[in-house]
């Protein structure tokens, strides 16, 4: 996924080496690094993971000169200073949280130059004395964080933002870089013209988060579906996302009942409990926080796995914010929107009260509408949510599927018979005489005999209990998929009530059909979720996470900070079990290194030991290198085809796809997967054999008796093919006879 855009600039990958440990650079991150060395005003627009702190932070080391990032939050000021800090990076953040003394102190550091880069909360450039401090050091380039702040039209509006368009004026000299992850045009333009930049570079990138897989589940019983899917990241970092306050404390109370270790998270507490509940979420102890959207900026954790929105959001800008916090680190993470009709009547109920109390004009009304409009496409769409979300910002989509969103893995149910489901719903409607509200229409459908049922006598409608056998939920849920689609009507009143439409005489007449969306029985497994745990030992993968936490704790820093989990899985793929091994992986900056590397080589050369596994197995980025100086592909496969094989297991491949690169036969694939597995002793095979019919093979294999596998073969009923016996054969033998039972997900 990381393409090489390094190659030009030789310092600064060693930089890049020393501190982070990385290897390459993303996407605009080194034109946006030129831009700062050379002191051109920039404007970069990256998605969040992106990584445009690293944009600004090249540069100051490298020029080894101080620059200053202006920053919204202290709490991300003091994220950014821990991490960096954590590298070995010379920075420090100066705000209102610190003491007199403290302030006086790092000043005094400033002042002798021993900072890179200094961070400040915009209000800070008012203070004459700062500002006089910034001058005596000849501060060339200021860089401006989150800087859609500064736009009424972003999401973030921040008034004490506006006080940076005096920066232009009170320091002519310097250069000024803004990064932001809002796409909008008039967010950029006016980010451009209040800052007063000059010609500057424009870096934009792609949208689009191939590792975020995207569902849109019609919403039932959301306290249900959310814990469901929060099963399947289990132990990992999600955020529950509710429309209020209440409903997070709700939400958080009832996953608590269901073991699952959250906490929620609005506005409405105080200061000091949202900051604990921040500080337990960064410290791993606990996994779920249950928020508003006040919950986002100051969220540092890069191992986020799970976005749900147990609500819909505003507008599609805020989803693409909200599911940004998903995988940062660039490895999979999971995205579900829980969608109601119900929800979208309650934020034009919201849009309008706030512009009446804000006494706005109609156009914002009207906006805020239109923008809620566009998310309700999105939601009510059948096609691809990657694409959707990528043309919504005026980026064209090439890929026809993208394999990670519910409608290109196919999971979209329809309803059968959904015309006709319309019609009993429709002239139950038509038979209460165009009175009453979903709740009411709902209750006669399913045949509830309540006292205003009886009362009114809707208990003796031919319509009474005609979905009887459906769940109230999964009913009401379709009376607003009706409205959603346009044939059904709903007046917008106090008290809403359903009115049938010239649609919805089309339907009851047979002229018309309608699909009507089931909410999934089972979810599938993304190919970017399948990539991004290949060839991972999962067992050594917690052990590690576990080690993480230690060292952690000792330092004092949440754990994302020592390592991010996409160093941690490759260290549980490659299990170096030497300095320079871990050096190779990647993630390892100099510091670090030095720091806690032995503990994390020892901790894996003692797993290989009582594992009885290989340590030090080859990675793939010494792969790619020897690949490239090879000259290319095609020489390699003439050279070895063996070892380019195991090479690419190691890295994860698919028998499938070590056939197709080796250009050998399927079998032959196998049969090297066979030796690979012999020779390297993974912990599990679980990429290539999945976790039941390993579970299957294994039974059989113990039930026999013999060497032959004929007789096992044939007590799967022929399901199993002989390769996938031989794997699991191998594996049972190399590994301690069935301890290491695959952990697949
Ligand atoms: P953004 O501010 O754009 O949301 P960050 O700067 O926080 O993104 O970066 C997101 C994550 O990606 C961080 O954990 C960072 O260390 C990592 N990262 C950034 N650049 C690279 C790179 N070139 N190679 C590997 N990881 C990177
Ligand atoms: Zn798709």
């Amino acid at each position: 996924m990381l393409t090489d855009h390094t190659s030009d600039n030789p310092a600064v990958r060693e930089v890049l080496r020393r501190y982070w440990g990385y290897d390459t650079l993303r996407p605009l991150q080194g034109e946006a690094i030129q831009a700062e060395l050379d002191r051109h005003d920039s404007l970069v627009v990256l998605p969040t993971g992106g990584g445009k702190s690293l944009c600004y932070q090249i540069p100051a080391i490298l020029a080894q000169r101080t620059d200053v990032v202006i920053s919204p939050l202290i709490s991300l000021m003091k994220d950014q200073v821990d991490g960096l800090r954590a590298c070995g990076y010379p920075a420090a953040a100066l705000h209102s949280g610190m003491t007199a003394a403290e302030q006086k102190q790092t000043e005094r550091e400033a002042l002798a130059g021993r900072y890179r880069l200094l961070f400040a909360a915009p209000e800070r450039l008012q203070n004459p004395w700062f500002g006089g401090m910034l001058e005596h050091l000849g501060v060339g380039a200021f860089a401006i964080d989150e800087a859609h702040c500064i736009s009424h039209w972003g999401h973030d509006f921040r008034p004490e933002y506006r006080q940076l368009a005096a920066l232009r004026a009170r320091f002519p000299q310097a250069s000024l870089h803004a990064y932001t992850a809002t796409a909008t045009q008039r967010v950029r333009d006016d980010i451009v013209a209040q800052l007063r930049l000059r010609e500057p570079v424009l870096l934009v990138g792609r949208f689009d988060r191939p590792n975020l897989v995207y569902r849109v589940v019609p919403k039932q019983d959301v306290y249900v579906q959310t814990a469901a899917v929060l099963q399947r990241h289990a132990g990992q970092a999600a955020i529950v996302y509710c429309l209020s306050r209440t409903d997070t404390e709700v939400m958080a109370e009832f996953l608590r009942s269901q073991k699952v270790r959250a906490a929620h998270y609005h506005a409405g507490m105080e200061a000091a409990s949202r900051r604990a509940t921040q500080d337990d979420f960064a410290a791993e102890r606990i996994d779920v926080v249950v928020a508003t959207v006040a919950f986002g900026m100051g969220i540092d954790r890069s191992d986020v796995r799970c976005v749900i929105h147990a609500a819909v959001p505003k507008s599609i800008e805020h989803y693409q914010q909200e599911t940004g916090r998903a995988g940062r680190d660039g490895l999979e993470a999971e995205c579900v929107l829980f969608y109601s009709y119900g929800d979208i009547a309650r934020w034009e109920g919201l849009i309008e009260k706030s512009a009446t109390e804000a006494n706005a004009p109609a156009k914002v009304v009207e906006a805020g509408r239109e923008l809620l409009r566009h998310l309700q496409r999105l939601c009510n769409g059948y096609g691809c949510r990657h694409r959707a979300i990528s043309e919504y910002f005026g980026q064209t989509y090439e890929s026809p599927s993208c394999g990670a969103c519910d409608a290109c893995l196919g999971e979209i149910e329809g309803l059968a018979d959904a015309t006709v489901a319309a019609q009993k719903v429709l002239s139950c409607v038509a038979r209460v005489e165009q009175r009453f509200g979903v709740g009411h229409v709902v209750e006669v459908l399913v045949g509830a005999k309540t006292a205003r049922i009886r009362e009114l006598g809707h208990d003796r409608l031919s319509t009474h209990g005609l979905l009887k056998d459906l769940d109230k939920k999964v009913v009401q849920d379709m009376v607003y998929q009706l409205v959603d689609a346009g044939v059904l009507g709903r007046t917008t009143d106090e008290y809403p009530i359903l009115k049938l439409n010239a649609a919805s005489w089309e339907v009851l007449r047979g002229k018309r059909t309608v699909k009507l969306r089931q909410a999934a029985a089972a979810v599938k497994t993304a190919q970017v979720e399948q990539d991004a745990w290949a060839g991972v030992d999962r067992p050594l993968f917690e052990r590690l996470r576990a080690l993480r936490q230690q060292v952690a704790r000792e330092l004092n820093l949440p754990p994302f900070m020592i390592l991010h989990d996409a160093a941690l899985r490759d260290l549980a793929r490659f299990r170096p079990t030497t300095l320079e091994g871990l050096r190779q992986v990647g993630g390892f900056g100099q510091r670090k290194l030095a720091r806690f590397g032995r503990r994390f080589a020892d901790g894996i050369r003692a797993y290989c030991k009582t594992q009885g596994v290989a340590g030090d197995l080859p990675n793939s980025v010494a792969f790619r290198t020897k690949a490239r100086k090879r000259g290319n592909a095609a020489h390699v496969k003439a050279a070895d085809p063996r070892r380019q094989a195991f090479e690419l297991y190691a890295g994860g491949a698919t028998a499938e796809q070590v056939a197709t690169q080796t250009g050998r036969a399927r079998s032959t694939a196998w049969q090297y997967l066979e030796n690979f597995v012999g020779d390297h002793r993974p912990g599990d095979v679980s990429r290539w054999v999945d976790a039941a019919t390993y579970a299957r093979v294994t039974e059989a294999l113990r039930a026999s008796d013999g060497t032959a596998l004929r007789p096992v073969f044939e007590q799967l009923g022929g399901q199993v093919p002989y390769e996938v016996i031989r794997v699991v054969a191998r594996h049972l033998e190399v590994t301690a006879l069935g301890d290491a039972a695959p952990t697949g997900m």
